[in-house]
């Protein structure tokens, strides 16, 4: 089995991270951003998913939201609910 990978360089698999409006802890935060679009009758809230929010105004890399509370629904140390 090994030998029909000879040659070829071994990768992890790709997997492309999005974070997940259902679960990320900002969906209810009273900080996240209220950025809306509309499509027909549907209101689609596209700032809670994005990587600022008025805590983390990105100005510099570390003022981003943390990587664990974007992608892997952790706990953010400045939420309060709306
Ligand atoms: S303060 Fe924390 S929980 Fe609230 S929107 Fe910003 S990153 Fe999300």
């Amino acid at each position: 089995m090994a030998e029909n990978n000879k040659g070829k360089r071994e990768f992890d698999p790709i997997r492309p991270q999005t974070p997940s409006y259902n679960k990320i802890v900002c969906r209810d935060c009273k900080y996240r951003l209220k950025q809306f679009i509309h499509l027909g009758d549907r209101e689609i809230d596209v700032g809670t998913t994005k990587d600022t929010c008025e805590k983390y105004t990105g100005e510099t890399i570390s003022k981003l939201k943390p990587h664990d509370v974007l992608f892997m629904n952790d706990i953010c140390e400045f939420y309060e609910e709306e």
